[in-house]
């Protein structure tokens, strides 16, 4: 099941369980720990005053009193102490031991807020790729939709070579939308121009074979090329994976793809489509492929295409960093 990053104050997410970057007291603090308490009421510290506290890395739960939500998971982050004291580890830990508890007590959907990179002063970027790995590995295994809350568009800052890497990618291949007429027109006169200088070589050809046209409609419909549908399911069995694989690898939900193999005239929006190229690991050509039986193409003139495409290019096929970089640049995510 799939993971969306989403922009929003966790106190309204209407959830199984949305999770708390607390401190190892549970006695309430600042950031996201204290607008929780706020919202749920001061049932919800006399809950917590009975746990007796909770290790960095490790997540204990309560009921979530006055919030949409159900239940609070209350992990505490690492403190960011330059990179080498386990921050890594531990925070991986948080965000693990706090999916464990949510699936012990059956929630279907959790969110998750940036845990530790507020006052714990986790750089964000990392923070954010450490929270998408865990949760990404997650899901692999087991079914559970995960929001990641992202409250400060700051969390995203194009800073990170990474992110510096795909902006000058996308500037080095985004062909604006509207494209420079005088530059068009230029380009069709010079193409008269040779046209008229330049000898003009007749040959003949011989008329294409003209295919048999069919007797009947139903004939013709009976002649229609492989389906979306048809063509994603044959390169899943292509692939040698099973069907779970392929949809948890494409951050598609089980419904939206038993829909889409039961039926098969389906057509997907284009990040569904991509979804699937991406969790089939596609070359940039069978991609494309893949896309034009859904109706689409990839073009320069969409960042989406663009920062898609750099993943592909670059062999990198793990959806949730592709999703990050498209939340980065205010673009649809893929799948889900
Ligand atoms: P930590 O001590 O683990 O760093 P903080 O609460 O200081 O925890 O910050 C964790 C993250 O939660 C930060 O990125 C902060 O911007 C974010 N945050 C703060 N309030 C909210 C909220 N209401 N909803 C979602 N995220 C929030």
């Amino acid at each position: 099941m799939p993971l969306y990053i989403v922009r929003n104050d966790i106190t309204t997410m209407k959830v199984d369980a949305i999770v708390n970057a607390a401190n190892e007291s549970l006695l309430g603090g600042g950031g996201v720990d204290g607008a929780i308490h706020r919202a749920a009421g001061p049932k919800l510290l006399e809950e917590c005053r009975t746990l007796g506290g909770c290790r960095t890395g490790q997540a204990k739960l309560t009921r979530g009193y006055r919030l949409p939500a159900k239940y609070v998971i209350h992990t505490v982050g690492p403190v960011w102490r330059g990179g080498s004291h386990g921050e890594q580890e531990l925070l991986t830990g948080a965000y693990r031991s706090s999916l464990k508890l949510a699936l012990a007590h059956g929630c279907e959907t959790v969110a998750f807020p940036l845990i530790s990179s507020g006052v714990y002063g986790y750089p964000k970027d990392q923070a954010l790729k450490v929270a998408v790995d865990a949760i990404g590995d997650f899901l692999l295994k087991y079914d559970m939709t995960v929001y990641l809350v992202i409250f400060h568009r700051a969390a995203y800052t194009i800073g990170s070579k990474f992110f510096a890497d795909i902006a000058a990618y996308i500037d080095d291949n985004y062909v604006p939308e509207c494209t420079d007429v005088q530059k068009e027109q230029n380009r069709y006169a010079a193409a008269f121009e040779t046209a008229a200088t330049e000898p003009v070589e007749w040959e003949l050809r011989a008329p294409a074979p003209c295919a048999a046209v069919p007797d009947s409609l139903e004939e013709s419909l009976g002649q229609l090329d492989e389906s979306f549908s048809q063509m994603l399911l044959r390169k899943i069995d292509e692939a040698g994976i099973t069907h779970a694989q392929c949809y948890k690898k494409a951050n598609i939900d089980r419904k939206l793809f038993s829909e889409i193999r039961s039926n098969v005239h389906y057509k997907p929006s284009k990040p569904t489509a991509v979804a699937f190229a991406v969790a089939l690991e596609l070359s940039l050509e069978e991609a494309g492929e893949l896309l034009e039986k859904a109706g689409f193409t990839f073009s320069h003139t969409s960042k989406f295409d663009i920062i898609v495409e750099y993943f592909i290019a670059h062999g990198n096929y793990n959806i949730f960093e592709i999703n990050e970089a498209l939340f980065a640049f205010d673009q649809s995510l893929l799948g889900g």
